[in-house]
């Protein structure tokens, strides 16, 4: 076990030495904090998410909506966290998911801000659809990965934050829970409901990273839930994942960097797009481009 504890210190170690080097290799002396100031990573700097990192257009990527509006789909996962953090105190606790969604909505409390003053602004109409979403949420992560007092629900209102030193880049990261501890080696579980495929690796990679630069241990493995898909996908970390998500973010952060310059690679994404109606290549691939203008 001791001889696995510094293999894992071993691969978290060389992937933040690789981290840096690579986006020293991308910035050079540009997104270096001012000595003696308080860095600010979403004013001056760039922060990275897993959710940029997955996005097939890298102009999307660099660009994206400003507009988000929580909706049922998006706050049903943190909701469904808080009911099954009640869940989990308890093994023997026979109290069934629906209660337990209702306990967590009656108690707003300690929720995050924003959360909160959406949900207290649902009728009874759109509650009742949230509290329904989150139970088939909840009951579904559950058929998977099953009722197990070692699970740690995540605190839907913290994400696992990296700061890169004497940078001003910051890597964030979310999972929905873990088994075990920094140094008995973690398991971490994110439920991933998109499609699967090479996705399911940067994906996976990421939070493997982000977790093994932060507490110095990369973990044993991420397991990928897809709850609509019935799957559970492990992936194992490895030096190959590892370096698939530093490889991943420094591109990313490259294009960040430069945004003007970011490429676009148009494809059936583009019908949904924000930038549509700005882009040439978008909208030729939906077609529009041959669309005479009005008045002709
Ligand atoms: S329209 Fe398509 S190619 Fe253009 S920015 Fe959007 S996703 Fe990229």
């Amino acid at each position: 076990m001791a001889g696995d504890q510094a293999a894992r210190r071993e691969l978290a170690s060389t992937a933040r030495v690789r981290l840096a080097d690579s986006l020293a290799h991308v910035l050079g002396d540009r997104f270096v904090p001012e000595p003696g100031t308080k860095p600010d990573y979403y004013g001056d700097g760039i922060v990275v998410s897993g959710f940029g990192l997955l996005e097939r257009c890298p102009r999307r990527a660099v660009f994206p909506p400003d507009d988000y509006v929580d909706s049922v789909a998006t706050a049903r996962r943190r909701v469904g966290l808080l009911a099954l953090r009640r869940l989990g105190d308890d093994a023997s606790d026979a109290r069934d998911v629906a209660t337990a969604v209702d306990e967590v909505l009656a108690d707003a409390a300690d929720w995050p801000v924003q959360l909160r003053r959406w949900v207290d602004e649902l009728d009874r109409a759109g509650r009742a659809a949230l509290a329904a979403a989150t139970i088939t949420w909840c009951t579904s992560v559950l058929r998977l990965v099953g009722r197990d007092p070692r699970i740690r629900w995540a605190d839907p209102s913290r994400s696992t934050r990296w700061n890169v030193p004497d940078r001003l880049v910051q890597l964030t990261a979310t999972h929905e829970a873990q088994m075990g501890g920094v140094v008995q080696g973690e398991r971490v579980l994110v439920v991933a409901d998109g499609v699967g495929g090479p996705a399911d690796r940067i994906r996976a990679g990421y939070v493997a990273l982000v977790r093994a630069v932060g507490t110095q241990h990369a973990p044993v493995r991420v397991t990928l839930a897809a709850p609509s898909r019935g799957e559970l996908t492990q992936v194992a970390v490895d030096a190959d994942l590892l370096d698939l998500a530093v490889d991943r973010v420094t591109e990313h952060v490259a294009h960040r960097a430069d945004p003007d310059r970011s490429p676009v690679v148009p494809g059936r994404w583009c019908v949904h797009c924000h930038l549509l109606q700005d882009c040439a290549e978008g909208l030729a691939r939906v077609g529009a481009a041959s669309v005479p203008p009005e008045g002709r």
